[in-house]
């Protein structure tokens, strides 16, 4: 088949050599140059899912026939993909919201449209991992759960992780009510930098600073931050956003560590 697939990633995040990162666009062309949906995952687009994996994969030129996602549930589990006989269909039944993993030339990524993704890359260790930093996730603050899950199960050092925050929906757009806020300013101590009041009882959450002070408060360096700076709502026309459209397809935010050639 021929077809012509695009992906976006963040310029200066990582080691290009050690690892792969990508973040999958809404839309890909096939023959005769019609854009059509990037389908990819198994539950909100099963028909498609398996040939446009398939595609995503030969486009990055990554020699695994599987991506390994986990089950997400808006929970604060972190999945260590720890065994190399472990399946993409098995990992995809755990459920967990991050994966974390020293094992070269496995892909792993996240499902998102709105919610943030994240991954997260130490060059000391060579290990990495995805997560998916929704709302809930967020609350939860398991970015700095998996940063500690990363320091205890690998030996990283917090100071040597790198971070990229991937397409998500930006403070611009994400208008939530009182209960959604009610969490932040308990799990949060910054949590004032990042919610704006907008009217009573209404106000503007920035779930990429959120996950930055998240980050940050457990001990990664600023500038070892990355951003994508793409609010998919703003960009509606590059990425999937789920507030804007309802039922929609999700962005793959993918990492993979390499072998040293
Ligand atoms: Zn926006």
């Amino acid at each position: 088949m021929n077809f012509s697939l695009q992906t976006h990633s963040i310029d200066g995040f990582g080691d290009s050599s050690r690892l792969l990162h990508a973040f999958s666009l809404r839309s890909f062309e096939r023959d005769g140059g019609v854009p059509e949906d990037l389908l990819l995952g198994r539950r909100t687009d099963p028909r498609s899912s398996e040939q446009h994996r398939q595609c995503l994969l030969e486009s990055l030129n990554i020699p695994s026939k599987e991506i390994f996602f986990v089950k997400q549930v808006h929970g604060d589990r972190v999945f260590v993909l720890d065994d190399p006989e472990v399946s993409a269909d098995q990992t995809e039944r755990e459920e967990a919201d991050a994966m974390i993993t020293h094992l070269k030339d496995k892909p792993i990524a996240v499902l998102t449209a709105d919610c943030v993704p994240v991954i997260l890359y130490d060059p000391e260790r060579q290990v990495a991992g995805v997560v998916h930093a929704g709302r809930k996730g967020s609350q939860m603050n398991l970015v700095a759960k998996t940063i500690s899950i990363l320091s205890k199960v690998y030996g990283s050092h917090p100071g040597n992780v790198r971070m990229a925050l991937g397409p998500a929906i930006g403070g611009c757009c994400y208008e939530v009510d009182e209960p959604c806020i009610e969490p932040f300013r308990k799990n949060y101590p910054e949590w004032e930098r990042f919610v704006t009041g907008r009217s009573p009882g209404r106000y503007m959450l920035d779930l990429l600073k959120a996950n930055e002070a998240d980050a940050v408060r457990a001990g990664v360096l600023k500038e070892h931050i990355h951003h994508s700076g793409e609010c998919t709502s703003c960009n509606n026309d590059r990425w999937y956003s789920y507030r804007k459209e309802g039922t929609t397809g999700r962005t793959v935010s993918l990492a993979m560590l390499r072998t040293a050639t």
